[in-house]
């Protein structure tokens, strides 16, 4: 079976969101005072969410990766994990967190059967970490990625926004942490998303940046297969280096014509584009197979050709983008 939208391209992915709460206030991502809660009734339970990946494993979904808002601090994500794990048809499972509470659940999410993790991490400045997540500790992260290791939910990626004026300067630093440890760091061009990003324009940086300091720094990036196989990311490795660095400019070299993804909301709808406000909600539809697989199938048939992200800022000036920030699309 193999889902297909209305420009050919393959979907087999899907990112599912089981949260719009988080522990940390990460500045590009909600405002200080964190975003207007869904409330818990509203929020997809498990067993729904489980219905939605049965429906989409049937027609060749096969990679789920779980995301928030923080996964981890929705209550008993692990059974969530272990349920998923055992659907049939999804081989690959994996989780992108701030990984603050990985020292509490690696060890369990392994044995649940999650496969890998992406870590959040845009700094390795105790003091810059406070300010970009507005309350996080730097230490805890560092933690929950010796975790992540320690217990094989590998490859371990690293997911680094790069931010001018915020961040640009650690490029290095984060090349040489990929050199000592088996890590995949992946710098991310920063995208306007939602409307709570004011000032986005002046932080945006094109990744051309990374590959120029690294030039400068006498650490060429040689092109290597990607750790974990396909996705949108370009992957380097670097002389010496136990890890790998990967390079994803959703902006400055936009990979809408490989998209494979399809996003579920915490609120349960449908999304197929993380930039269009174009989304369906499943809950209407949530016990009848049949129709679920349908709205999948309606789904990407009205999925657009491209994002219209743009470095200045001024995305979507025919139709605008979505005003959900990503804690609540799912990143
Ligand atoms: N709480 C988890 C975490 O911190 O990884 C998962 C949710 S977070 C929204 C998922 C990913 O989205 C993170 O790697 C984060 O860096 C990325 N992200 C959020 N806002 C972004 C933006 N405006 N531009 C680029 N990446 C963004």
């Amino acid at each position: 079976m193999c889902l297909k939208d209305g420009h050919g391209r393959r979907h087999d992915y899907l990112r599912i969101s089981v949260t719009d709460r988080c522990n940390l206030r990460c500045v590009y991502c909600m405002g200080e005072e964190g975003i207007e809660q869904t409330s818990h009734e509203n929020i997809l339970s498990y067993e729904e969410i489980l219905k939605v990946v049965t429906a989409g494993a049937e027609l060749g979904i096969s990679k789920i990766r779980i995301t928030g808002g923080e996964p981890l601090a929705r209550k008993e994500l692990v059974s969530l994990i272990g349920k998923i794990s055992s659907v049939p048809g999804i081989t690959d499972l994996a989780m992108t967190t701030n990984g603050t509470l990985l020292p509490r659940y690696a060890e369990a999410l392994k044995k649940a059967g999650l496969d890998r993790v992406n870590i959040s991490l845009d700094t390795l400045q105790a003091d810059k970490y406070q300010k970009i997540t507005r309350c996080g500790k730097l230490e805890d992260t560092m933690r929950g990625i010796e975790y992540a290791l320690q217990y094989g939910l590998e490859p371990v990626k690293i997911n680094t926004v790069l931010m001018k004026g915020i961040n640009d300067d650690e490029v290095i630093d984060f090349l040489q942490l990929s050199r000592e440890k088996p890590l995949h760091i992946r710098f991310i061009e920063y995208m306007q998303i939602g409307d709570h990003d004011r000032g986005y324009s002046s932080h945006y940086l094109p990744l051309s940046f990374v590959e120029n300091a690294a030039k400068k720094a006498g650490l060429p990036l040689t092109p290597v297969p990607l750790p974990g196989g396909a996705g949108p990311a370009e992957s380097y490795s670097i002389p010496g280096g136990k890890g790998t660095i990967g390079l994803i400019h959703p902006i400055s070299k936009h990979f809408c014509d490989s998209c494979n993804r399809l996003r579920l909301t915490a609120e349960g709808s449908l999304k197929a584009c993380l930039y269009w406000q174009d989304e369906k909600p499943v809950r209407p539809v949530l016990d009848d197979k049949a129709a679920l697989q349908k709205l999948f199938r309606e789904v990407l048939g009205g999925k657009p050709i491209e994002h219209q992200m743009a470095a200045d800022g001024n995305c979507g000036s025919i139709t605008p983008g979505t005003m959900r920030g990503m804690s609540k699309t799912g990143g």
